[in-house]
Order: structure tokens, then sequence, then C-alpha cells
């Protein structure tokens, strides 16, 4: 301790704002190898359609396997990642895996799954990010239709111009387009109309609350109407209880993800979920197909 007193210099900034600076450097300057290194991983989350229980499809979640830190959240670096460009070859390595990764799991057995992938606003910037989508699936021979991309309000406001050319372009090709976290960005509805979207998700934040809170209520209310009027599902992000999964149901939400159905999990842990979630319905189905 009296060794740190010593240096003066430092007495400027506040201890939380030093470890915090000294984190980012950390952060930053492992960043830049770790694709190389093999540190980053992509975990997967389903998502289920609440009126037939259906898995409706899997999002890819990247962590860092930090040597030190042990597994890092994508909130804690890929902002720092969009800040430093690394977004846009780490983008590319998640969507080569999460393609490769989807047809392995055809491989292994299971029935075709819809894997979901997130763009940042950054790699829309960079002019290689359709070519990086057609390189995904013409490498994997993922089926375009198997593929969804996630994008938020921001990334379409932005750069309208530039991204809804690519954004029909994508979607001409049959890959599905997602709005994710809703409601938080600079939400519009005629955004929603003048934009070739399959499915929109509400923000987890509007989804905490939902039973005690009027106005996330409200708010989930109305993009659920919106969802409705325009034809477009709407998943609810964040679902962690059945009082939740509840009231979405008898306001006509057709999916859900979260903890309540599974967290996300490493690729190899997905494939014995999906197959023994497919067995527990079978059975299910079974017995009330014999009766009492
Ligand atoms: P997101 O796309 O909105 O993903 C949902 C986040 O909510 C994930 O956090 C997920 O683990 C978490 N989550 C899911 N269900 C629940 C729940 O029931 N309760 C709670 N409390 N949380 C839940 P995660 O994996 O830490 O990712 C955070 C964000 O990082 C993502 O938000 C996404 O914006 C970004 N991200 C993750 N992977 C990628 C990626 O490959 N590329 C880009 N550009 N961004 C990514
Ligand atoms: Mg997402
Ligand atoms: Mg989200
Ligand atoms: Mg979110």
């Amino acid at each position: 301790l009296a060794k740190e007193e010593g240096r003066g210099c430092f007495r400027l900034f506040s201890p939380v704002i030093e470890r915090r600076s000294f984190e980012r450097l950390v952060l930053e300057t492992g960043l830049r190898g770790a694709l190389e290194r093999n540190e980053l991983v992509l975990h997967y989350q389903p998502k289920r359609r609440i009126a037939t229980g259906d898995i409706s499809g899997i999002e890819a979640l990247v962590r860092w396997r930090h040597p030190a830190l042990g597994l890092v959240s994508p909130a804690r670096f890929v902002p720092l990642a969009e800040e430093t460009g690394l977004i846009v070859p780490i983008g590319r390595w998640v969507l080569a895996t999460a393609c490769a990764q989807a047809v392995a799991w055809q491989n292994q057995g299971l029935a075709p799954l819809r894997v979901a992938v997130n763009l940042s606003p950054r790699q829309f910037a960079d002019e290689s990010l359709l070519a990086d989508i057609e390189a995904a699936l013409a490498q994997s021979g993922l089926r375009p239709d198997l593929l969804e991309l996630e994008i938020t309000e921001t990334v379409v406001v932005e750069n309208f111009e530039r991204t809804l050319p690519l954004l029909t372009a994508l979607r001409e090709r049959g890959v599905h387009l997602a709005i994710d976290d809703f409601g938080t960005g600079y939400s519009s509805m005629a955004l929603v109309k003048q934009f070739p979207v399959d499915t929109i998700k509400i923000d987890s934040s509007f989804i905490r609350d939902v039973l005690d809170n009027p106005d996330d209520a409200a708010i989930a209310e109305a993009i659920l109407a919106l969802g409705k009027a325009l034809d477009v599902a709407i998943v609810a992000e964040g679902v962690e209880t059945e009082a939740q999964e509840a009231f979405l149901r008898a306001r006509g939400c057709d999916q859900i993800q979260g903890y309540l159905f599974s967290r996300p999990l490493p690729a190899d842990e997905i494939a014995a979920f999906v197959a023994s979630y497919e067995l527990s319905r079978l059975k299910a189905l079974t017995a009330t197909a014999v009766g009492p």
C-alpha cells in the first residue's frame, strides 16, 4: 500500500477509472491476436415457438476465452471490437463458424435449425459484408434460408441508403432478417414498413418487469400489435419465468428466448439439448394420444 501511495501521478484518477482503463488496455491488446490464437468461441441459445413448442432457431453468441480472465462476455469486448474495427474479422469468423456449425448439427442427425448471427453497425460500413456472407454460405453449404441476420435499429437508421439495398439483396437470396433489441434504438414505425424484415425481437429490458411495470407491458403490447399488423414474427428476449411466458402467450407473441427455455450453450451441448427436448415432446405427445 505504501508503494501505491508513492505513485503520485495516479492519485489524479479514482481507483475505479484507473482499473477500467487498465482493463481496457489489457482487453484491447489481447483482442488483436484472439482470433489467431483461437480464443474466440460461439455459444448457442435456442428459441422456442410458444404455440407449438418447436425450436424455431438458435442464436450464435460470441465469447472470448481469455487466458487470464476466463470467459469474457461480448458485452465487455464487442464494443471495443467495434471501436477498433476488429469486429470486421471477428464478425467474418462468427458468420463462417455459425454456418458451418448449423451444417454439422444436420450431419449429426438433427433436423435443420435456423442459425442467427448478430451483425454490428461497423460490419455494414465494410465493403466485404455481402461477400463474407456469401462465402460463409458457400463454404458451409448452408441453405440461405437457414441463416438469420440480427441487426439493430441503429444500423438501418444510420445508413439507410446503403443498408436498404444490401438487406433487400440478402432477403432476395432467402436469408432471414431480424431487428434485435427492438425499442431501444431510434425505432420508427415507418422504418419497419420500408425495411424487409422477417422478425422483430423485443428487447429484454421490456420483458424483465413486464408483469409489474405498466409502461413495459404497454411497450411490449404495442410491439406485439405492430408485429401482427405487419405480419412480422415477434420474439421476446430474456424470458426467465413461466409468468412472463404466460403474459406473452396471452398477447399472441410467437417465440420466446431466454433462460426459461435454455441458457446459451456450447455447440456440443446443443445436440444433446435438442435431442432430449424432442424426445420429451414426443413422449408427451404419445401420452396424450394414448390417453388415460
Ligand atoms: P443480444 O444479441 O441481444 O443477445 C441476447 C443476450 O441476452 C445474450 O447475452 C444472452 O446470453 C442474454 N440472455 C439470453 N437470455 C437471457 C435471460 O433469460 N436473462 C438474461 N439476463 N440474459 C439473457 P450475451 O451473450 O452476453 O451477448 C450480449 C450482446 O453482445 C448481444 O446481445 C449482442 O448484441 C452482442 N453479441 C454477442 N455475440 C455477438 C457477435 O457474434 N457479433 C456481434 N456483433 N455482437 C454480438
Ligand atoms: Mg441478438
Ligand atoms: Mg437482442
Ligand atoms: Mg439485447
